[in-house]
């Protein structure tokens, strides 16, 4: 088996043709249908990525290829590839296949990424388990009787069984961080407005982010670089300086201070979970990392704050999707009311509705002030707490879940408690900061454990910084 720690290895392994890309590539497809079963892929690129393997292991030998030469990534069936599905695993986009590309995913092409396929999700990324997919649950490669966690659970899973190098993923209120706890891997939610938007299927717009998952914090770096930076075609992405963030993981120089917000070690975190993350703790403290209490007393309010901004987001969003423009249209459409009737109900899953539903209430005129305009002002609240946490310290350790996987069917029946598991991740996006998964062993059931790192906007550098440092110094002894 072809084997190597990250991209930098893989392009040395690469240069002294230990291997081809061509070869790698057949092993990624033939370990996708021995996996079959994960049901992580919605659509497989199989020409297409031999093909582009060939023309990649060519600038290779060049000496022409880009700063992602060969790395092989999947996408989240979200994401619009030109001419390729965008399901965004809905029965209502079944047959729809997009007409442009997500300048995100372009930016992988443009440095010589091969896209091998899409990956399964919940939804329009709605959910935390991946069993809202119309096309079936993702299953966890660790055991496949659990969770992946959700809602970008297909690409988690697809790096976490080594069916790929890397895959992208969107995190609107941890769907990035938690299905990569749950499967053992690094998962990145960027800053809001650091990645481009253009050619994601919008869930709620104001929380929307697209990252990576990888096996190593190297490999999230450098597929942060890539991704990163202004675009003209989204109106919310930042004209910021871009970063060198994989130069910048080497520089140790800086001696961060370390916050551990109180209110994400109460009630509710397993025990097990608990241990861990404090022996992590106290590893820092004796490599003289600088570690505080810190407080963010909002947020006991962060879950409900999240649910009403985004479900109201969600119903604008989804209003597009009506049977006249877009994918799946109603045979019972003997008038234009009844066919948008009917293809919505037909088209959408039960969560999917929900939302809709509870977004259209909560928009709604007698309850507008109520509801939306009172979380608004509860966003700003849970904001003004993390401003003032980082003006003390440079980065938040918590836990990223309450617990490890859940078997598939635990949380099925009842919404409200598969939502409580978004409690550590959702303040990161009500706030628009960044976060990253580092995963730091198992508990008693060999199921993989995650602990959040998040910084300030725009320092996605200090989570990498300490990321590699958990990575290579403190999890290895
Ligand atoms: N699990 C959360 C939800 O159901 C987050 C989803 C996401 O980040 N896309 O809304």
């Amino acid at each position: 088996m072809i084997s190597y720690k990250n991209h930098s290895e893989k392009l040395r392994l690469l240069n002294e043709e230990k291997f081809s890309l061509v070869e790698n590539v057949q092993e990624f497809l033939s370990r996708i249908e021995e996996r079959k079963k994960l049901n992580a892929f919605n659509s497989l690129f199989v020409e297409e990525a031999l093909q582009r393997a060939e023309e990649v292991q060519q600038k290779i030998s060049k000496g022409s290829a880009g700063k992602l030469a060969g790395m092989v990534i999947a996408i989240k069936d979200v994401l619009a590839i030109k001419d390729k599905p965008l399901t965004c695993s809905s029965k209502i986009l079944e047959n729809f296949t997009s007409l442009y590309t997500a300048t995100a995913v372009q930016k992988l092409i443009d440095e010589d990424a091969i896209i091998i396929g899409k990956t399964n999700c919940d939804e329009f990324a709605m959910g935390s388990s991946n069993e809202n997919s119309a096309f079936g649950a993702v299953k966890n490669p660790v055991d496949e009787t659990r969770v992946t966690g959700g809602s970008s659970g297909g690409s988690a899973a697809a790096v976490a069984a080594n069916l790929c190098d890397v895959s992208l993923g969107t995190d609107t209120g941890g769907s990035i961080r938690q299905p990569a706890a749950f499967c053992g891997i690094y998962g990145l939610k960027p800053t809001y407005g650091l990645v481009s938007r253009f050619g994601l299927t919008a869930f709620a717009s104001s929380f929307d982010s697209i990252g990576p998952f990888a096996n190593s914090v190297e490999d999230i770096a450098l597929v942060l670089e890539v991704l990163a930076g202004h675009d003209k075609n989204d109106s919310t992405s930042i004209k910021t300086e871009t970063k060198s963030y994989s130069t910048l993981l080497r520089n140790d120089e800086q001696k961060l201070r370390i916050g551990i917000p109180k209110e994400y070690f109460a009630e509710g975190l397993s025990a097990e979970i608990k241990v861990k993350i404090e022996s992590v703790i106290q590893k820092l403290k004796e490599k003289n990392f600088s570690v505080e209490e810190v407080s963010l007393p909002h947020t006991e309010f962060a879950i409900a704050t999240y649910y009403i901004l985004t479900t109201a987001e969600a119903s604008s969003n989804l209003a597009r999707f009506d049977g006249a423009r877009y994918g799946y249209r109603s045979k019972q459409s003997s008038s234009l009311a009844k066919m948008y009737k009917s293809s919505r109900s037909e088209g959408f899953g039960s969560e999917v509705k929900r939302r809709i539903m509870l977004g259209t209430y909560v928009l709604s005129s007698g309850y507008y002030d109520a509801y939306y305009k009172k979380a608004q002002q509860v966003r700003r609240k849970i904001k003004d707490d993390f401003i003032k946490a980082f003006s003390k310290v440079d980065v938040l350790l918590t836990p990223t879940t309450p617990t490890t996987a859940f078997k598939l069917g635990e949380k099925t029946t009842d919404p409200l408690e598969m939502y409580l598991s978004d409690i550590f991740t959702t303040s990161a996006n009500l706030a628009g900061i960044p976060g990253i998964n580092i995963p730091i062993g198992k508990d008693k059931n060999n199921l993989p454990i995650g602990l959040q790192l998040l910084a300030n906007q725009f320092e996605e550098e200090k989570l990498l910084l300490l990321g590699v440092i958990l990575e290579n110094e403190i999890l290895t002894d």
